[in-house]
């Protein structure tokens, strides 16, 4: 089946009891047995629910991948992934990867014994580098948020196969429409389902998908034993809103070639990070790994200043500012004071989040007045 089917019918069955064609909402936290132990799979809805199987089928079927487990949020799938690991092990991760992951690795895990090594993984041979006999998992963003790089799964692969690691990829920003990791190797895929996935700006959720028997029965042990799992409405909110996903993203892809090229041309614009570009510096590697290149680019202003970006942030009528990305409607944010706040000024100037750089969340609104709007925001 192609990928606008799964989309619409994966995982989900007209309801037996009644012919429902939409998977109902099991707002349920327990399940009746016949006798103890005597049951029909489900027994505690922390471990299992129907509403949840069936978006968890759906976003397998998605990433091409045996298996998914749902999260109630995005870095409640990493800490998952995480806890596969014992004080003494070692991470290496993409160094420009999402505030939230960078804050729970240093702030929390490293409290724990585990060591974190962030690498600029443009050119993934760096990663060997960093390798010790320690090292036991590679975490990998691309594109990365917010400075868009691309990283090369497939280099990623042969080093995690080589050295016995698990290779884990967040597909967030690409969604499983424009990139599917596990076929270049990953053994996980990690999604914060609150962004393309979901599509609406409505629910918070992670997920992660899995084709190991042995690493899903340990992550779904994890899951259950820590908690952190989402509930039937939320699963119900996404199950329908994968269902335009196809559609969004060549939405997304449009409007975001369109925003792209306007902002490159503009004379208050320095640099535009955006994928699609043929002299983005992995753009042949974007284009063996993804089919289109999204609506999620970054920008920074001539000059660099803070102010200016504080006032293109805050004029445009049709981008709302606020943190997150993915949903159907453009959002405009400012990384070094918001998403990645919480990355210290020398670190985050390293990786290329300067004082005026501006990030874009090209919605699925009409494209011409998306542009008529940072047009309008970029006036001095
Ligand atoms: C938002 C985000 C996360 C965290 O997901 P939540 O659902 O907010 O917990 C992780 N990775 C990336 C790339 C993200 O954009």
């Amino acid at each position: 089946m192609k990928f606008g089917t799964k989309a619409i019918h994966a995982g989900q069955e007209p309801d037996p009891s009644t012919g429902a064609i939409m998977t109902p909402i099991f707002q349920t936290s327990t399940y009746v047995q016949e006798a103890p132990g005597k049951h029909k799979g489900y027994v505690y809805a922390r471990g299992k629910n129907p509403t949840r199987t069936a978006l968890e089928k759906c976003i397998a079927s998605l990433e091409k991948t045996k298996y998914c487990l749902c999260f109630s949020s995005g870095m409640g799938a990493a800490d998952t992934v995480i806890k596969l690991l014992k004080p003494g092990d070692e991470v290496i991760a993409t160094h420009d990867l999402y505030g939230g992951s960078y804050r729970m690795f240093v702030r929390v895990f490293s409290n724990y014994g585990i060591k974190f090594h962030f690498v600029d993984m443009v050119d993934a041979r760096n990663i060997t580098k960093f390798l010790t006999k320690n090292t036991k998992l590679l975490w990998v963003e691309t594109p990365t948020n917010p400075m868009m790089n691309i990283i090369d799964l497939t280099v990623c692969s042969k080093i995690a196969k080589k050295n016995n690691l698990i290779l884990a990829v967040d597909n967030t920003f690409a969604s499983p429409y424009l990139q599917n990791p596990a076929d270049f190797g990953a053994d996980i895929v990690a999604h914060s389902v609150t962004k393309y996935l979901g599509g609406h700006s409505d629910v918070v959720m992670g997920a992660l998908c899995i084709n190991n028997d042995d690493l899903r029965e340990k992550l779904a042990f994890i899951q259950n034993s820590c908690g952190a799992t989402p509930g039937p409405m939320d699963s119900y909110l996404v199950l329908r809103g994968i269902k335009t996903l196809h559609l969004r993203m060549e939405k997304h892809c449009e409007n975001g070639k369109k925003i792209a090229y306007f902002l490159r041309k503009h004379p208050n614009v320095d640099k535009v990070f955006w994928p699609g570009f043929p002299d983005h510096t992995n753009h042949a590697i974007a284009k063996k790994q993804m089919s289109g290149f999204g609506g999620m680019m970054s920008f920074t202003l001539k000059g660099d200043k803070l102010e200016d970006a504080y006032n293109v942030v805050t004029r445009t009528k049709v981008f709302s500012l606020a943190e997150s990305l993915g949903g159907v409607e453009s959002l405009i944010s400012h990384p070094a004071s918001m998403t990645h706040a919480s990355i210290p000024k020398e670190v985050r100037m390293k990786t290329g989040i300067s004082d005026s750089l501006i990030r874009l969340s090209v919605g699925v609104e009409d494209g011409d007045d998306l542009v008529e709007d940072i047009a309008m925001s970029l006036q001095q």
